[in-house]
């Protein structure tokens, strides 16, 4: 039997996630790039520079980051980013905005990667059928993604469509694999709010 890699297990994992398997891999993933960030990139001189080009981080981003009480280390960043980057643009009398946020851009390197990977991994039979019994269905955003990165996956998981599962009201924005707590729904919260900006 052909052994499976790391990418074909965790998506087998988010099978059984209650919930869109792939906001599941996503924000997993996400999470543990954040934590890594926090206790090993803060001091690096090489990613402050680029936070700091960027803008600081999307405010979603932001209020993720601080879901790890890591006080130490958001102040580091912080006092960067307003010492060399909001101040300086005051100077110049221009209003500081961010420009792009360096986890944005890694979760959709992520979204890809699942992605890409998944039409693979449902060749094999056994996921195959694993996904088809167990896992809920793509929440909104995530099947319109898939639609456009690989339409040979979107076609094998479109006539399930009706029969999967759904977890409401996740199902229309995005469901995260938060732990239960304030902060966190803050930031739910904020995802309807932006849905509702998009409708
Ligand atoms: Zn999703
Ligand atoms: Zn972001």
């Amino acid at each position: 039997m052909k052994k499976k890699n790391l990418l074909h297990k965790n998506w087998e994992e988010a099978f059984y996630w209650e919930g869109c398997p792939l906001c599941f891999l996503v924000q997993k993933s996400i999470r543990g790039y954040m934590e890594n960030f926090l206790y090993e990139s803060i001091n690096d001189p090489n990613i402050r520079r680029i936070i700091r080009e960027k803008g600081g981080f999307c405010e979603i981003h932001f209020l993720q980051l601080t879901t790890f009480r890591d006080l130490l280390g958001i102040s580091i960043i912080l006092e960067d980013l307003i010492k060399n980057f909001v101040l300086p643009n005051l100077i110049k009398k221009e209003v500081p905005k961010v420009k792009s946020c360096i986890f944005c851009e890694k979760e959709e390197e992520y979204e890809k990667m699942y992605i890409l990977s998944l039409n693979d991994i449902l060749k094999d039979q056994e996921s195959f059928q694993l996904w088809k019994d167990y896992a809920y269905d793509f929440c909104k955003p995530h099947k319109e993604k898939i639609k456009s990165l690989s339409s040979e996956l979107y076609k094998k998981i479109e006539p399930f469509e009706n029969v999967k599962k759904r977890k409401y009201p996740e199902y229309y924005y995005k469901s995260f694999y938060w732990e239960k707590d304030y902060s966190e729904l803050f930031l739910k919260k904020l995802r309807i709010m932006e849905f509702k900006r998009l409708k």
